[in-house]
């Protein structure tokens, strides 16, 4: 694979980074550091807004999507700029629900009115998704779900509980499986639905996870009408559908640019803070688990581009995007690890046990989340499909044991 920039490629790099440096400046970086690490929002910070707006303005909002919805066309390499210089500058990302996972399910499967209805407002990032494929008794083991939605008239009326529903108490709308069926193999009854979260019998109660932070909930859902017009694609086949969002879920959890920026913080940082009168940089087992992640990481970067030629050709990433998964979040937990290292005594604390009087925090800047960062973290390894279930994944359908 030949990684070496052409010219063309190089100015496209210099264009971007200049649309970055004007919609995304250095200032509001720094001033944005610490604000909503976990926090799903519409983004409604005001520079996050005119990022957001920047982006669609530019038709640059929703590069993966077909040129038709507002997708750029761009070359593997541009995406791959494009990624890199958006996480290098720590710029915002649209929602991920409806983005990353429920766009490519509506462009492929969707009605011409559903693509109409909600791919502008998903791109424009005006309406929030969540995911209500998990159960109480369905997680790994999803296609046991038995939230039931029955047929009636033009509607659904759907009864169930949904869990670990990240973000339902900010999303306007949750994309849902739901069972239409129960004849066959379980896998065969599940339908695919959109549902406005304002629809009465919907109740979302908060779960407040070990850091503090509320990102995941409780979904009840008592006699709620559901349009049949919000059905997305055939009924009773909504487990294809829903396996195709995971695939495209599980490439965007790999996060490889993040953690190449990640690391590179943690050694300059590293190089900035004494110890016995040097810096922890000449610390030879400090620096020896530094390069140990690098190479890692390297040889992941190499694997996602592998991963993201191949949907170049063929549409679609495949159980492939298993193996980035479970790897992606493996090393984004070393490098969590790594930076309580870091950060010492200051690394280990709440944000809000790091004010002193009102006075402000002490200790680094980036040292105020590392802790809620690490604590959320182990949940990377569970979320979009348990990495033991990757596994399994990879060894029936990629190694074909
Ligand atoms: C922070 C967070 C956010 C989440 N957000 C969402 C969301 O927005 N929407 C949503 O629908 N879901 C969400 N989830 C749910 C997530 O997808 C499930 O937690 C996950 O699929 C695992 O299911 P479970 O929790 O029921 O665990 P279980 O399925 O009960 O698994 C328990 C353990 O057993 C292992 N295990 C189970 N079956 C097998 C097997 N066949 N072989 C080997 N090992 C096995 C698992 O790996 C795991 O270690 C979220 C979860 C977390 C923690």
């Amino acid at each position: 694979m030949d990684l070496k920039l052409r010219e063309e490629d190089l100015a496209f790099q210099r264009e971007v980074r200049e649309f970055i440096d004007r919609h995304w400046p250095e200032e509001v970086r720094k001033a944005r550091r610490n604000v909503g690490r976990f926090e799903e929002t519409k983004g409604e910070a005001p520079e996050v807004r005119r990022f957001i707006d920047a982006l669609n303005e530019r038709g640059w909002a929703v590069p993966n999507w077909p040129a038709e919805w507002g997708g750029t066309d761009w070359t593997p390499t541009e995406k791959y700029i494009w990624d890199k210089e958006t996480a290098r500058a720590e710029c915002p990302q649209l929602s991920a629900f409806g983005a990353r996972m429920l766009a490519p399910v509506l462009y492929t499967w969707g009605t011409a009115q559903q693509k109409e209805r909600f791919l502008p407002l998903i791109r424009e990032q005006k309406m929030i998704w969540c995911q209500g494929y998990s159960e109480p008794g369905a997680g790994s083991d999803l296609a046991a779900l038995a939230t039931r939605a029955v047929r009636d008239g033009d509607e659904f009326v759907v009864n169930g509980t949904k869990i670990w529903t990240t973000g339902a108490h900010v999303a306007d709308w949750m994309f849902c499986l739901v069972r239409t069926g129960t004849e066959g193999k379980k896998q065969e009854g599940i339908s695919f639905l959109l549902i406005d979260m304002t629809t009465p019998g919907i109740t979302v109660n908060p779960i407040h996870l070990l850091g503090g932070i509320h990102s995941v909930n409780e979904v009840e859902l008592a006699d709620v009408r559901v349009p049949v017009a919000n059905l997305v694609g055939e009924e009773n086949k909504g487990w294809t559908y829903a396996k195709g969002l995971l695939t495209h879920e599980r490439t965007g959890i790999a996060g490889v640019a993040r953690s190449e920026v990640m690391l590179a913080r943690m050694k300059d940082i590293a190089r900035e803070t004494g110890v016995d009168g040097g810096s922890l940089w000449d610390d030879a087992e400090f620096r020896r688990k530094v390069h140990a992640l690098e190479i890692d990481l390297e040889a992941l970067a190499m694997t996602e581009l592998r991963v993201l030629s191949q949907v170049e050709q063929g549409g679609a990433p495949g159980p492939e995007s298993s193996i980035l998964k479970i790897r992606g979040t493996e090393l984004s937990q070393a490098l969590q690890t790594l930076q309580i290292d870091v950060f010492g005594y200051y690394g280990l604390a709440y944000p809000d046990q790091t004010l002193i009087d009102n006075e402000g925090p002490v200790g680094h800047p980036y040292g105020l989340t590392a802790m809620q960062a690490m604590l959320y973290g182990r949940a990377s390894t569970i979320f979009g499909g348990s990495n033991e279930i990757q596994k399994n994944i990879i060894s029936k359908a990629v190694l074909g044991l």
